[in-house]
């Protein structure tokens, strides 16, 4: 038998290498910073093209690099920081695989200069795909400067998997904000197709966290310090308040490294447990300091998934050191954090005499009438309106079992006939049960039908914003008096992006620079009572729907602000609120599912009862 066995060539090892390393060009950019950093940099300036794709460049300070180790610094394993494996179990430098030069090299389109303090005359280097294209002396500036060109220019089918520029940028701005969170006492930059993102003066910890994410969180800002034989904790955390829906301002460091840690998240948020509005995330900036040797950051070729030897008794000391810091400032009242909220339901006797439950409401109370007219002139109003009045109920018994898309016929209008004998607003009192102020109750024919609030008002929205953003906005705004939002740079950029599409919405917004905008108008429909919160929302659904890849730019815009804009669960409906949403949710086109995709109905069937109760 012929031998089969072959040495890869090593252009092609250092690509399939170079996968693992390179991900996207944010990996090209950290793995630059962080050499930065190594070399002893005072100053670090990120240039980016195209979210990356196009450019990156990173200029920095530091030591430089002779003329031999320019070269040799693309050599796989070429590293300056281990020299032997002792040496593995005590790194404090950000890089020693030796890897991330050569990764970059393989895949790229790379020149770098460099020039060490006391030398006249620097080095150039050019490296496209692995190959040496140019090797010279030059005169540049002390310290190093390497330019990423084109990155997967040679890997058409990586290449084709980078995603927009903008979602790029984004990666790309996480990773600079994390180095430089960790570094402080650099002054660091970030431009992106020659604008400024960020111009970071070297400073302290709070000064560098409140110049990335807003001077609005410096206000919101404790500090947290503890030491034990474990483990040092030191940094920031965001008061209760600060917190937000969308994540983007939790950060942990171990031993000024960034890590990944989503069992020590679970820590953090324990701490601030029944403190938090529901669904909010409170921003951190957790410094841990610990024995290197106890922790092996070698386990994730990215190295940003950290294991501890003692992950348990870390996550104690962290839990009740942030429970500690909250109760210092007066912002946890007293509560025993470890008892469970527990829902008594009582023994019913069985020999008990049973009354149906009286729900006392009084009849002709109209929410929407301000002098509480009866409930007629309601039904007169809502006749007017344009929805078409379908009589949901009979419409929901006969679609069901074929599911409501195949009820439809090509326009998306159900092609049932709706046969005009009962009203369809009677007694709005008796037919809806709001159960959690999340679900609305209600009795079809076939059994208990059961609406998810916000998911069926997002799913009317999502239908009302797309006719909007093809006809142009029908509602009137209103003026707001405008109030400054400032946001962090990747919110903003989104923000940029998507403004003329909310324009269109009759959501009005200025850009005032500097990462801050101001909300002008809103449709009427949309009574946000904290435009701010709204805007907050938008952006946060609309980071959550890049995932979603079947939507065109206008469904995408039209899902983010139903879900920014509908009604919240734990919100109590009135009736009336009630039986309007249920109207318009069944004259929808397809009112069975919300925008992303979720049921907004279902149907706890008679059957099932039955047997439930046998
Ligand atoms: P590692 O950082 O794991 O050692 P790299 O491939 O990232 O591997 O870099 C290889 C070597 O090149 C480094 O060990 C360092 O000696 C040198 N080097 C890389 N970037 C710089 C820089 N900006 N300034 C000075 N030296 C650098
Ligand atoms: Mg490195």
């Amino acid at each position: 038998m012929p031998d089969i066995i072959q040495l890869l060539p090593d252009s092609v090892a250092n690509q399939i290498a170079a996968g693992e390393v390179v991900q996207r060009p944010a990996s090209v950019v950290k793995e630059l910073m962080e050499n930065s950093i190594d070399a002893g940099s005072s100053n670090v300036q990120v240039v980016v093209r195209d979210g990356g794709k196009g450019l990156i460049q990173i200029i920095d300070n530091g030591s430089g690099m002779s003329e031999t180790d320019a070269r040799l610094s693309f050599e796989r394993h070429a590293t300056s920081k281990i020299k032997e494996a002792n040496d593995l179990f005590a790194i404090q430098t950000m890089g020693f695989r030796g890897e991330a030069l050569a990764s970059i090299a393989a895949v790229a389109e790379v020149e770098m200069k460099s020039r060490v303090e006391n030398s006249q005359i620097g080095t150039s280097i050019r490296i496209s795909g692995t190959k040496l294209v140019e090797h010279e002396p030059t005169s540049c500036p002390e310290g190093t400067s390497i330019s990423v060109k084109n990155l997967f220019f040679n890997i058409p089918a990586r290449r084709k998997f980078l995603k927009s520029s903008s979602l790029e940028l984004k990666h790309i701005i996480s990773e600079f904000q994390r180095i430089a969170l960790a570094n402080p006492m650099v002054s660091f930059s970030l431009s992106h197709n020659g604008a400024d993102i960020y111009n970071l003066p070297e400073g302290s910890i709070k000064q560098r966290i409140v110049h990335l994410m807003g001077k609005n969180l410096g206000k919101h800002l404790i500090d947290i310090n503890t030491k034990t034989s474990v483990i040092g904790i030191t940094g920031f955390i965001g008061t209760p308040n600060s917190a937000k829906r969308s994540p983007g301002e939790q950060f942990f460091f171990v031993n000024n490294r960034y890590m990944k840690n989503p069992y020590l998240h679970k820590a953090v948020m324990r701490a601030y447990e029944k403190l938090l509005p529901p669904e909010t995330i409170p921003p951190y900036f957790i410094f841990l300091e610990s024995d290197p040797s106890s922790i092996d950051v070698n386990i994730h070729p990215t190295k940003t998934e950290i294991k501890f030897e003692d992950e348990r008794m870390i996550w104690q000391i962290l839990n009740a050191a942030i429970k500690e810091t909250l109760g210092k400032f007066a912002v946890v009242p007293s509560i025993d954090f470890d008892t469970e909220m527990v829902i008594d339901i009582p023994f019913f006797p069985k020999s008990a005499a049973v009354s149906p439950p009286v729900v006392e409401v009084n009849p002709d109370f109209n929410p929407f009438d301000k002098d509480n007219e009866s409930r007629s002139s309601y039904q007169q109003v809502s006749r007017r309106k344009s929805y078409p009045q379908r009589g949901w109920q009979e419409l929901y018994q006969q679609v069901q079992g074929k599911g409501f898309d195949e009820g439809m016929d090509q326009t998306g209008q159900t092609s049932l006939t709706h046969t005009e004998q009962e009203p369809i607003v009677p007694n709005a009192t008796q037919r809806f049960f709001q159960l959690k102020n999340r679900y609305i109750l209600t009795s079809v024919k076939s059994g208990l039908m059961v609406i998810d609030q916000k998911r069926a008002h997002e799913r009317i929205l999502f239908e009302n914003y797309l006719t909007a953003l093809s006809m142009g906005p029908s509602s009137s705004q209103h003026e707001l008096f405008p109030q400054s939002i400032e946001l962090n740079a990747g919110e903003f950029t989104l923000l940029t992006e998507q403004i003329d599409g909310l324009a269109l919405l009759g959501i009005s917004i200025s850009l005032l620079g500097q990462n801050t905008i101001a909300v002008n108008a809103l449709p009427s429909s949309i009574k946000a009572n904290n435009p701010e919160q709204l805007v907050r929302d938008f952006i946060h659904s609309f980071k959550e729907n890049t995932s979603n890849p079947e939507y065109d730019t206008h469904q995408k815009l039209a899902s983010s602000l139903a879900k920014a804009s509908a009604i919240p669960y734990n919100r109590q409906l009135e009736p009336i609120e009630m039986q309007d949403l249920v109207d318009k949710l069944f004259a929808c086109k397809h009112p069975n599912i919300s925008p992303d995709g979720k049921p907004t109905v279902s149907i706890l069937g008679i059957e099932e009862l039955e047997k439930r109760l046998k």
